[in-house]
């Protein structure tokens, strides 16, 4: 499947904030949005001025910046507002609980990794186990019961180690169980809004969709 390969900082630059793509490095001063502010990319970004946008503009944009948190693309979102408009409940609420419920983020929530691009290609390389067996599907749906951990192998890359310590000092979101010892997260629930970004306007995408 096709997938952006371009600097993913730029990402961030031209949705204005911190979409947390890149790891540790999101979190230190070498950070482009720290270092340069929210100005737009490209060589003439400093001298553009950011528009206030509305209405379709508005819409766009607030799609564009979620598709690129979660790392999907067009016609696979679509499907998953699909899906969530055919669920009971509110739809852009619906919409980034499936999200939300994708494996490879449930690997970057339970802190295995420090970024979602991370957590995919633990997931595709399939270190990844669900219930002690191997699952390669980023996009698979976890639900509740679901045992999340690594392949032992993977379990004892410092890397993953270092992140699962973080993870350890910073906390979870509160529909993961964490089992420390074993290295490995139980889904004890499944994720509401309240879980969720609060920088996402997801009634702005719903509009979008429904026009
Ligand atoms: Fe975005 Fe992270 Fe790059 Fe900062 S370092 S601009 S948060 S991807």
């Amino acid at each position: 499947m096709a997938r952006y390969r371009g600097a993913v900082c730029r990402l961030c630059r031209r949705e204005g904030m911190k979409l947390f793509l890149k790891g540790d490095r999101c979190f230190k001063p070498s950070c482009a949005i720290e270092k340069r502010g929210t100005q737009p990319p490209g060589q003439h970004g400093a001298l553009a001025k950011r528009k206030v946008l509305a209405g379709y503009g508005q819409q766009l944009r607030e799609k564009q910046k979620v598709k690129r948190i979660y790392f999907v693309l067009e016609r696979q979102f679509r499907n998953y507002f699909e899906k969530a408009s055919r669920q009971k409940g509110i739809t852009g609420e619906n919409l980034l609980i499936l999200l939300e419920r994708r494996l490879d983020n449930t690997v970057y929530r339970a802190g295995f990794t420090t970024s979602r691009r991370q957590a995919r290609q633990l997931v595709s390389h399939g270190h990844v186990l669900v219930n002690g067996r191997k699952v390669d599907i980023p996009s698979f749906q976890v639900k509740v019961g679901d045992v999340i951990s690594l392949k032992e192998s993977m379990a004892k890359n410092p890397h993953i180690v270092a992140a699962w310590e973080t993870a350890n000092g910073r906390g979870r979101p509160s529909w993961l169980t964490v089992q420390k010892d074993e290295m490995s997260v139980t889904v004890s629930a499944l994720p509401k809004r309240e879980d969720i970004d609060r920088n996402i306007n997801e009634q702005l995408i719903v509009e979008l969709y429904s026009k």
